[in-house]
């Protein structure tokens, strides 16, 4: 079964070889305390930074999941009111996660075909403005123009960027905010349990004037233990060494986006003579470029499905409420180019 699931996902082919070679290596038992981690650690952060093109300046961080993540913002970078901008299902969640921490965070939801126009937000008292540059429940995206626009527009603000189903797929321009975070079984291809949190000078400042301490995992505390290479907790040392190895053999972004960006063209292209099934999101300025989401009669949707599952192709469920109305298909780097085309051969039949 070939999972084009927008995540947990198609995991790269040496994955076993890795966990095999991670066995034999004795990582699976590694002291997280011991130099040998800190080595991993250090080598894991260089390589994040090569191969995705983050400033040598900002600092990464290892968490579990991406909404940990959204956790560890509301905790330590916000002390009263944060403003989150969404179109769907992730950053809504994102937003009502945060309200139950800061119950003054403010909600700027918009139509998913629409562009985010900055001087409409109103972001003056706002702390940190909350983006999903990736909506993964509905394929829709945030360009970096407008998360520039954002910055240059409210300048006092932290800008987080929920970038969970496009890092390591899509080239970001990390200078246009300050925290990005995002878990690694999407666009990473590596199994799930860990996420990471790249933090921009500015964050940093801000999380020593804030001073949050209160939990395990306070940006303070983490950034401290970082400096050491070392995490609060008994980490994900598996899931580092795999992300390790996957960076150091991948191409560096610029050359992963090219790939990503022409699938998603030809992803596009497929779907636009469909009469029954049809792209999802119309606006070429805010459609995905790695969740492909498509619409059709519920009961053909479907129908679709489970033939697809039958085939060996496991397609991504509607998520929330475009459950019934919609099924989604990744377009992360682990796929290959035959296990596309095989999967458009068998979707042909169904498009018109
Ligand atoms: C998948 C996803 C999440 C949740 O990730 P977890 O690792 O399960 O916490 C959050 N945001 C977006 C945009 C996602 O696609």
């Amino acid at each position: 079964m070939i999972s084009f699931y927008p995540g947990p996902s198609r995991v790269h082919d040496k994955i076993p070889k890795y966990v095999k070679d991670a066995c034999e290596k004795g990582l699976l038992s590694l002291n997280h305390r011991s130099d040998e981690f800190m080595d991993l650690c250090e080598k894991t952060v260089s390589l994040i930074k090569a191969k995705l093109n983050i400033p040598k300046t900002y600092t990464i961080l290892f968490t579990s999941s991406a909404t940990e993540c959204w956790e560890i913002i509301a905790q330590s970078l916000i002390k009263k009111e944060s403003l989150h901008l969404y179109n769907g299902g992730f950053g809504e969640k994102w937003f009502e996660y945060t309200k139950r921490i800061r119950p003054a965070s403010k909600a700027f939801p918009f139509d998913s075909e629409q562009e985010v126009n900055p001087k409409n937000i109103k972001a003056a008292k706002t702390e940190v403005i909350c983006i999903t540059q990736n909506e993964t429940s509905n394929g829709t995206q945030v360009s970096d123009e407008v998360i520039a626009s954002i910055q240059k527009t409210y300048t006092s603000a932290l800008i987080a960027v929920d970038a969970t189903s496009s890092m390591a797929g899509i080239a970001l321009n990390f200078n246009h905010a300050d925290i990005w975070f995002a878990s690694v079984q999407k666009c990473f291809g590596l199994p799930a349990g860990l996420a990471i949190m790249v933090c921009s000078p500015k964050a940093i400042e801000r999380i020593a004037t804030l001073k949050e301490n209160n939990h395990y995992n306070s940006l303070l505390f983490m950034t401290e233990m970082m400096k050491k290479r070392q995490t609060p907790y008994t980490p994900n040392v598996l899931g580092i060494y795999l992300l390790m190895r996957v960076l150091k053999d991948s191409r560096k972004i610029e050359a992963v986006y090219k790939k990503i960006n022409n699938r998603a063209k030809e992803w596009q292209d497929f779907f636009k003579e469909g009469k029954n099934l049809k792209l999802y999101i119309h606006n070429r300025n805010v459609i995905s470029q790695t969740v492909v989401t498509i619409t059709g009669n519920p009961q053909l949707l479907t129908k679709v499905k489970g033939d697809a599952k039958k085939n060996g192709f496991l397609l991504g469920e509607g998520y929330g409420k475009l459950k019934n109305e919609t099924f989604r298909i990744a377009n992360f780097p682990a796929l290959k180019k035959k296990e596309i085309s095989n999967l458009k051969i068998f979707l042909s039949s169904y498009l018109s």
